[in-house]
């Protein structure tokens, strides 16, 4: 990582916006609807600076999009804001396994990524290069270092490789569990089953929210509701675009150690979580089929077979089919929209990675009355402000 990013990444954000006036009192009471990854890291961090903090979830913790997540933590992405935003999460999980500790239990250990002979090697080099000039610890590598990298794996037909040291995974339930459980201990209340049913708004700000255990009040209302943000930003008169993206994920039973980071084969995307289960899914786009079978997913297990002769033969445990919260432009949605001061939005796929940055810059700006400058391009308001083609 060159010396520029580095100190931009560790310098404390930036903030453009104007902190509150003093005749604004500083909100306190704050609460979110939906307990996945993005819910929990914004109570944590909010809880940890001292704010009253409830989140209510309609089902359990992590019924959405985290519990069928692949949870990979990467970040070589455009365009450069977007890849310093996911840099910003990866180096989120390394502070909270500082302030939290190795129970988060984060796997570090990077990630290869390796494609046949043909035109894939050309634009993973390209690739490569442009990640290595924003100062990513990306680099090609050969056949020999795969192999020493990934034993036991067979990467078939060879054409280039790349490894990236700084990348991890984690089991997405577990760290959300761990999340949630030390907000718990910073005073966050989490109640569930409660499903937030409505939002009654006078002068543009959220009142009172419905739920299904009564109504509420409080000074800032977030909404971490996964797919379910755009209906519930409706009853604030606020449209949210999201596009529907579906997931599937075969899921084997604990095995003995075959992979120390995550695999990216072609059309395979390969991991072992610590406590010995495979996952595997086809890539990381929508994959159109919502088919949780059993014969779906031995499809995906025979599919990763084909690199890890170790696969043949272990049971399937499960097959898990998850909803993206993909917004219309595949970039985040977060912070207040305009003309709702009390009601912030987190609506971003990529919330494994970015859930610890995510998490402590909404708490700035919740608290601070900030608007952080790595969050500028995320704003809802760029959807208005287009202009028509
Ligand atoms: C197949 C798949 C693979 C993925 N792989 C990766 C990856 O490798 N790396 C990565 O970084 N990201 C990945 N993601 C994306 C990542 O998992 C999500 O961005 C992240 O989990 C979103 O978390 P969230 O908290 O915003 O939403 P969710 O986890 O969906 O949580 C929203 C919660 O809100 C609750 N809720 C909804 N409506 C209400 C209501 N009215 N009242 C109360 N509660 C409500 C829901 O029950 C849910 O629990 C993947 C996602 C999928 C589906």
């Amino acid at each position: 990582m060159n010396r520029r990013t580095l100190l931009k990444l560790l310098s404390a954000p930036v903030v453009t916006g104007f902190p509150l006036g003093a005749a604004e009192p500083r909100p306190n009471r704050v609460v979110i609807s939906g307990a996945g990854i993005i819910g929990a890291s914004i109570a944590y961090h909010l809880a940890q600076r001292g704010a009253q903090v409830t989140i209510l979830e309609k089902q359990r913790p992590g019924s959405g999009a985290t519990r069928n997540s692949f949870a990979w933590l990467n970040a070589a992405k455009q365009p450069q804001p977007y890849y310093e935003l996911n840099l910003m999460g990866i180096l989120g999980w390394h502070r909270l396994s500082t302030e939290i500790g190795a129970e988060l239990q984060i796997q570090w250990g990077g990630s290869v990524h390796w494609v046949p002979p043909g035109a894939g090697v050309a634009s993973l080099r390209k690739r490569v290069d442009q990640f290595e000039q924003w100062g990513y610890p990306i680099s090609v590598v050969n056949q020999d270092e795969v192999a020493r990298l990934l034993p036991g794996v067979s990467p078939g037909s060879f054409g280039s490789a790349s490894f990236t040291s700084l990348e991890g995974t984690v089991d997405p339930m577990h760290a959300l569990i761990v999340l949630l459980h030390k907000a718990q201990q910073f005073g966050v209340k989490v109640e569930y089953p409660c499903e937030v049913t409505g939002l009654e708004m006078a002068d543009d700000r959220v009142r009172r929210i419905q739920t299904t255990r009564g109504p509420m009040e409080a000074d800032v209302v977030v909404l971490a509701s996964g797919v379910d943000t755009p209906r519930l930003a409706q009853m604030a008169g606020i449209t949210v675009p999201l596009r529907e993206s579906s997931g599937l994920l075969a899921h084997t039973t604990p095995q003995a150690r075959i992979l120390d980071r995550v695999a990216l084969a072609p059309g395979a995307d390969i991991k072992q979580n610590l406590d010995g289960r495979i996952v595997t899914g086809v890539d990381f786009g929508p994959s159109g089929s919502t088919d949780t079978s059993h014969e779906s997913g031995q499809k995906l297990l025979k599919n990763a077979e084909r690199y890890i002769e170790k696969l043949s033969g272990i049971p399937l445990e499960s097959v898990t089919l998850g909803y993206r919260v993909l917004p219309q432009d595949g970039f985040p949605i977060v912070g207040f929209p305009e003309r709702r001061p009390n009601l912030y939005i987190a609506a971003l796929h990529s919330g494994m990675t970015m859930g610890p940055i995510i998490g402590q810059l909404a708490a700035m700006e919740i608290l601070d009355g900030a608007a952080v400058d790595p969050l500028s391009p995320y704003r809802l308001s760029r959807f208005s402000k287009r202009t028509p083609a």
